[in-house]
């Protein structure tokens, strides 16, 4: 008896270690993280997006239909053997809704099994396309019927972030026809763009496609089990509907892309309005001089492209009261290989140009005179785009998805051998950046371990100050003695050594980052690298921003350092400093770090993100703020 006794107490012990290292993230992370119970007895309808003569958006190849298939079978068979009823809308290479004389359209086929089987949940698989290559990573888009989609979006999107090599992204509301017409939680996954490099390698791969599976099912799964219900949107109040964009109400413009395609951009210029001032026109003159800048696309801007497809063309624009009446025109092109994301930013600045007249509340967009539900099979204009519906906010110099102000949250100085807050930190459940110093003891490890967990991972690069110890660089540093091509060499090693790694930031570098011929070779490597980047503004007198923003990469820089004072109160002090400045700008960066202190950090933050989110913020990834 006391033996077995002992013996069971060792199998617990052993269980518990089995678990802690879980918790570390050292088990490897495609096993099952829990007892799959959640989707037992559950109606589960799978949607594979496209299929038959609509091969999706394509490169080479690989067409977007036989992944979503291929992803939908896996995920399919998975939730099966846990128990799930499971249907697919399409379980072969056709297109739903089509038999010998019968055809019905075929995304009314698809949504009308949820109604047939009494679906619980509706999963559509697609994936995306962007005119920008740099554009990559699984996203999951939500409809807005109860406060549930959102839960559901979340719980998927954050398995998927722990796919180690996939590009850290987050979820939104999007205006999908099969979302806006299901009254169910409903979702679909676009599963990576096949227009960026690495992307369209991992999405042919059978073990990734797996992978991405069985992120969906977990995600599906903890939903299910109410395991981490999550906060979202829907249940707090939108942000106030402010304008901080850089033209004014009576100055309106159009929008346009920017090299980093996560805001529309607005472009300054007004509208020219010929004699007459602009003022004077009328409503419904303003609206076409405004749409005919959109179609014309930027004129004296190279950092901008226009946002309206090869092919679409704005054939009339009427307006009645306060709606706009827009009818497009659809030259001899197949609209059907560009993707949901081109054709929900060619809808949306449309929309947001016309909403620059603030007497325009609602858009209805029409083609050849004809009512239709997609422009490209993706995105509901059955109705009116509403104003107040449509899920943007206004930031400064543009509008970025979804209806809350952002936050980025940056922890610096991972990798060494101070680890204080290191655990914390990576036990925080919300989207954070994480920059690793390189060539230090845990830097390997811990950009591994961070990847996994979900979190972004950056490079923070140590450049040498104006003042201060050359001990406090670190190995690898950046110091004003080197030539720029000994600094651009040193940067690609540093670069090099934190794996994960999608930009940088730098560590002090009053000195380098003040010097245009210092910081210009760093930047150039990352450039070359297509590495986004952090200004930390450890001095007023950085050049960096200005520097990267000349050399089209993606930047921003720091609103709000968190911790200089390493004291709780102090810290959610700059916590809530960040969320006012968030508020005013539409988004805004923030720096902490780990090591000593940095529990300390990571409490403030954990108490501070339930004060924060109520007061209308969203968290973030850097990778989402940068322009
Ligand atoms: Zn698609």
């Amino acid at each position: 008896m006391k033996r077995y006794r002992r013996c069971f107490l060792i199998m617990a012990l052993i269980g518990c270690l089995l678990l802690t290292m879980h918790l570390d993230g050292s088990v490897k992370q495609n096993k099952p993280a829990l007892a799959f119970n959640g989707v037992r007895g559950k109606t589960v309808v799978i949607d594979p997006g496209h299929g038959g003569r609509d091969l999706g958006c394509k490169a080479g190849k690989q067409v977007e239909k036989d992944i979503n298939l291929k992803v939908a079978q896996n995920l399919a068979k998975m939730l099966k053997l846990e128990g799930a009823e499971v249907k697919l809308t399409r379980n072969g290479d056709y297109e739903p809704g089509r038999w010998f004389f019968k055809r019905k359209n075929e995304l009314d086929a698809r949504i009308a099994q949820a109604a047939k089987y009494e679906a619980d949940i509706y999963v559509s698989l697609h994936v995306n396309a962007s005119s920008k290559n740099s554009k990559a990573g699984a996203v999951v888009f939500h409809n807005d019927a109860n406060y549930s989609a959102g839960d559901l979006a979340q719980n998927i999107q954050r398995e998927l972030r722990r796919i180690p090599a996939m590009v850290k992204r987050t979820s939104h509301a999007r205006n999908y026809y099969v979302l806006t017409h299901l009254d169910i939680p409903a979702v679909v996954v676009e599963m990576g763009y096949l227009s960026n490099t690495r992307d369209f390698k991992q999405l042919q791969n059978s073990r990734y496609q797996k992978e991405i599976a069985h992120a969906i099912g977990t995600g599906i799964n903890n939903y299910f089990n109410r395991a981490n219900p999550v906060k979202t949107a829907g249940d707090l109040p939108a942000q106030k509907e402010k304008y901080v964009g850089q033209a004014g109400e009576n100055k309106p413009g159009a929008f346009f892309l920017p090299k980093n395609p996560s805001k529309l951009l607005m472009l300054s210029e007004e509208v020219e309005a010929g004699d007459e001032s602009f003022e004077d026109k009328s409503l419904a003159e303003k609206a076409r001089l405004s749409l005919k800048k959109l179609a014309e696309g930027p004129r004296n801007n190279s950092e901008l492209s226009s946002c309206i497809p090869r092919g679409v063309n704005i054939q009339d624009v009427q307006v009645l009261g306060t709606l706009a009446r827009v009818d497009l025109k659809i030259d001899n092109v197949n609209l059907d290989s560009i993707g949901s994301e081109e054709e929900w930013i060619a809808l949306s600045s449309i929309a947001y140009t016309l909403f620059e007249l603030p007497q325009l509340h609602s858009v209805k967009l029409t083609v050849n005179g004809a009512e239709v539900r997609t422009l490209a099979r993706h995105m509901d204009i059955s109705k009116p785009l509403d104003r107040n519906k449509m899920s943007l906010t206004r930031v400064a110099g543009g509008l970025m998805e979804g209806k809350k102000a952002k936050v980025a949250i940056v922890i610096d100085d991972f990798g060494s051998s101070d680890r204080h807050g290191v655990k914390e930190m990576m036990q925080i459940d919300r989207p954070l950046t994480f920059a690793v110093m390189p060539n230090l003891e845990n830097t390997t490890a811990e950009s591994k371990q961070a990847a996994q967990r979900g979190y972004e991972v950056i490079v923070h690069l140590p450049l040498q100050p104006l003042k201060g110890k050359a001990s406090w660089l670190g190995p690898g540093a950046i110091t004003s003695n080197m030539t720029p091509v000994e600094i651009r060499e040193q940067a690609i090693k540093d670069f090099n050594q934190v794996p994960y790694a999608t930009g940088f930031n730098n560590h002090t570098g009053s000195l380098i980052t003040s010097r245009e011929d210092l910081i210009t070779p760093v930047l150039e490597a990352a450039k070359d690298r297509g590495f986004m980047v952090l200004d930390s503004k450890t001095s007023e007198g950085s050049k960096m921003l200005e520097i990267a923003q000349n050399m089209g990469i993606a930047c921003t820089q720091r609103d709000v350092f968190l911790d200089d004072i390493k004291n709780v109160a102090k810290i959610k002090k700059q916590l809530n400093l960040l969320a006012e400045k968030a508020l005013a700008q539409g988004s805004a960066v923030g720096i902490g770090h780990v090591g000593n202190g940095g529990d300390k950090t990571a409490r403030a933050i954990k108490e501070m993100i339930p004060v924060m989110e109520a007061r209308g913020i969203e968290f973030v990834y850097l990778s989402e703020l940068v322009h």
